[in-house]
C-alpha cells in the first residue's frame, strides 16, 4: 500500500498567519506575567517554537511527552513518558499541542497538571478536529480547525515521517 502526501490542507502562508493571531491573543491575554510553555512531544514541536519566538512575555519553555490509552473498563489513562522539569505552583501555564482529536489526552494532562496548583491552565493547539470528539473539551486557543482527515506536516507524523513538511497535508493510502 502506497502513502500519497500530495494533498495541501493548510499552507504555509496560512500556518503563519495562525501563528501571528495566536501569539498576538495570547500576548494580549497574559500582558507582562510570566508564563510557563509546555509543549507536548513530539508533534507540538515546532509549533512550540514557533509560537513562543512570537510571545512577548518572560516565558519558560518546557515540554512533556504523554499519551492516553483506552482501556476496557476505563474513559482514559495518561502515560507519562517525559514529565515537565519545572515546578508549575503559582505560574500561569499554557499547553501547546499540535492536535486536538477525541480529546482524551488533553482532559487527562489538564487533570494531572491542575493537581500541581497552577495560577493558571490554558491549552493552545495548532489544529483541532471537533468532528472526532469524545470528551468535552474545548481549546482556549484554537489555530486551525481541521476536517476528519488523517493529517501530517508542520510537527504531526505517520510512524515518525513527515513532520519536517512545512505545510499540512491529507494521507491518503492508495
Ligand atoms: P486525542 O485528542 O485523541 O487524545 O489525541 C490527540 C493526539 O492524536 C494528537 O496529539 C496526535 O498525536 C494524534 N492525532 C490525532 N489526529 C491526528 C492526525 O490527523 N494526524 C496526526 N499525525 N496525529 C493525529
Ligand atoms: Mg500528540
Amino acid at each position: 500500500m502506497a502513502i500519497n502526501t500530495d494533498q495541501v490542507l493548510v499552507s504555509h502562508s496560512e500556518i503563519e498567519q495562525m501563528l501571528e493571531r495566536l501569539s498576538s491573543e495570547i500576548n494580549r491575554d497574559y500582558g507582562d506575567e510570566p508564563l510557563v510553555v509546555v509543549g507536548i512531544l513530539t508533534g507540538a514541536f515546532i509549533f512550540t517554537a514557533d509560537l513562543v519566538r512570537r510571545l512577548e512575555m518572560p516565558v519558560i519553555v518546557d515540554f512533556m511527552q504523554v499519551s492516553s490509552y483506552v482501556g476496557e473498563f476505563s474513559t482514559g489513562e495518561l502515560k507519562i513518558k517525559k514529565d515537565m522539569s519545572y515546578d508549575i505552583k503559582d505560574m500561569n501555564v499554557l499547553i501547546v499541542e499540535d492536535i486536538v482529536d477525541t480529546g482524551r489526552t488533553l482532559a487527562l494532562l489538564k487533570e494531572l497538571l491542575l493537581k500541581r496548583q497552577p495560577k493558571s491552565l490554558k491549552i493552545c493547539t495548532a489544529f483541532d478536529k471537533p468532528s472526532r470528539r469524545v470528551i468535552d473539551l474545548v481549546p482556549d486557543y484554537n489555530g486551525i480547525t481541521v476536517p476528519d482527515e488523517f493529517i501530517v506536516g508542520y510537527g504531526l507524523d505517520l510512524d515518525g515521517r513527515y513532520r519536517d513538511f512545512d505545510d499540512i497535508r491529507i494521507v491518503r493510502k492508495e
